[in-house]
């Protein structure tokens, strides 16, 4: 069976689950049309109402929820708990919010009578999301939609079904009508099948470049709309006035938070050469803190990674870059423990051919740059195929982010830890994807934004 729960920190097979039947597929589609049907006639208050449960709900069961997850992918534990809690947020503030973001808006017209935009639902979504972040990556997309009154039928990643079962399980229980969100153990080729599906009008994926060419090309054909919420090679900017004490109580936390394995972790650091030893040298001594463990228990701050694969993968591209003249300053040791553990480590002396100069590494292992002006930094920043988030770090915020501005992805944080909000848009451009989810612009993505002109 394609979708189990390994843990990977004991390796254990915890639970596996049949794949969907095509049949059963075929019923939440038309379980899902029906519903929208049923959301034109409902006030959007009226949802508010249930996504407030959905979220009383969410905190109620919050260490089921933390502790399911954790199993599931490795996550630490208080992170997890984290995670469940920002769910909650998230359909907490759409519960508030949609009715005033979805109102009809006038335009000033110079046309003969008045003119506004009604904003309406489209249809049955497919969702496709990935395992790193489980509960958070489902809400981002359901709790706006769910607002708008587009059903969703959502593919979870293969090594996390326990935790997506559970979030949709809770979301319905909570009140949402069956079908507000169908979580389904769906094989590639049912995605697409879906994809081409009259009922179906849009497709929201975050995941890999991989999985986001093939669904989107799906949804191309079908002429359907997407959103893509995909890979990232954030750097972390420091320049020469920035306070180094912050810099190096953010800059280990923002690449090993989720054992690195995050969309917008810090992966690129681009340092000012007259900080860079000491930020070299902070680093090192903040990662030779960190203890592996079972993630479970609060003292541990390694996770495992989240699959043996996952920790293979990363270990042969560090090895391909150590092969192209990378310098380990720090790491690359086996750790002495069973589950999936990856050393966090510090490859520096990359230079534009090496492979880790332009791949992401999906894990905890940080690539250090060392720059003699401003411009050669934000050069280097900018001088990736990925455009998602960033981190400036300057001695003075406006400074900061006027750097900010030239760095070329969806969102830099300027002497701050990088964190997400449901009232702040996510995403990128380049290879890290298009469209935004949360904030009005998520709100926004798969509505019908109908002009009504009246004499
Ligand atoms: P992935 O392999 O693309 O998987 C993500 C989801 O897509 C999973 O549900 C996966 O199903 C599905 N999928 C993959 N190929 C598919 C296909 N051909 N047809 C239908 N579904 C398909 O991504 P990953 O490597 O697990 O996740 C890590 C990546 O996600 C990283 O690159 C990370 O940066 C990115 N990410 C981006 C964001 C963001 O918001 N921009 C957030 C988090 C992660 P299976 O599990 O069954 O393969």
């Amino acid at each position: 069976m394609a979708y189990k729960t390994i843990n990977p920190y004991t390796n254990e097979v915890v639970k596996e689950y049949s794949n969907t039947t095509d049949q059963e597929l075929e019923e939440a589609l038309q379980i899902g049309k029906d519903l929208y049907e049923k959301f034109k006639t409902q006030l959007v208050k009226e949802r508010g109402k249930i996504l407030h449960d959905v979220a009383a709900k969410i905190r109620e069961q919050a260490d089921e929820l933390a502790r399911a997850c954790t199993i599931d992918m490795g996550k630490l534990f208080t992170e997890a708990q984290g995670e469940v809690e920002l769910c909650a947020v998230i359909a907490d503030w759409f519960a508030d919010h949609s009715e005033e973001m979805l109102k009809p808006e006038p335009v000033e017209t110079s046309a003969n009578g008045t003119a506004e935009i009604q904003h309406h639902a489209t249809g049955v979504l497919v969702m496709v999301e990935p395992w790193n972040f489980p509960y958070y990556q489902i809400m981002r997309v359901f709790a706006p939609n769910f607002m708008v009154g587009n059903p969703m039928i959502l593919k979870h990643a293969s090594n996390t079904p326990t935790s997506a079962k559970m979030m949709a399980d809770i979301i319905i229980e909570a009140g949402a009508p069956k079908g507000s969100i169908a979580h389904l153990f769906l094989t590639y080729d049912q995605v697409t099948n879906a994809i081409e599906d009259p009922r179906v009008q849009g497709v929201a994926l975050t995941g890999s470049e991989r999985g986001g060419e093939a669904v989107a090309q799906a949804a191309g054909k079908n002429l359907k709309k997407t959103t893509m919420e995909l890979g990232g090679m954030d750097p972390f900017v420091v320049l020469d006035d920035a306070n180094m004490d912050d810099v190096s109580d953010i800059a280990w936390r923002s690449r090993l938070y989720n054992a690195g394995q995050e969309c917008t972790s810090s992966k690129r650091f681009i340092v000012m050469e007259n900080v860079y030893d000491e930020f070299v040298e902070r680093l090192k001594e903040n990662f030779s803190k960190v203890q592996p463990g079972d993630p479970l228990d609060p003292k541990t701050t390694l996770a495992p990674m989240n699959t043996k694969k996952a920790k293979e993968d990363l270990q042969e591209q560090v090895d391909e870059a150590i092969k192209a003249g990378a310098k380990v300053e720090y790491g690359n040791e086996a750790i002495d423990l069973p589950g999936q553990f990856f050393m966090p480590t510090i490859l520096t002396n990359i230079d534009k051919d090496n492979p880790a100069h332009s791949t992401e590494l999906f894990g905890p292992v940080a690539v250090v740059y060392k720059v003699s002006t401003e411009k050669e930094a934000i050069e280097l920043a900018n001088d990736s195929s990925y455009g998602l988030g960033g981190i400036v770090f300057a001695g003075d915020s406006e400074h900061g982010a006027e750097v900010a501005s030239q760095i070329e992805t969806g969102m830099v944080f300027v002497n701050n830890f990088r964190y997400s909000l449901p009232e702040l848009p996510f995403g990128g451009v380049k290879r890290s994807g298009y469209g935004r989810e949360m904030s009005r612009l998520g709100q926004m993505a798969f509505v019908n934004e109908k002009l009504i002109v009246k004499a």
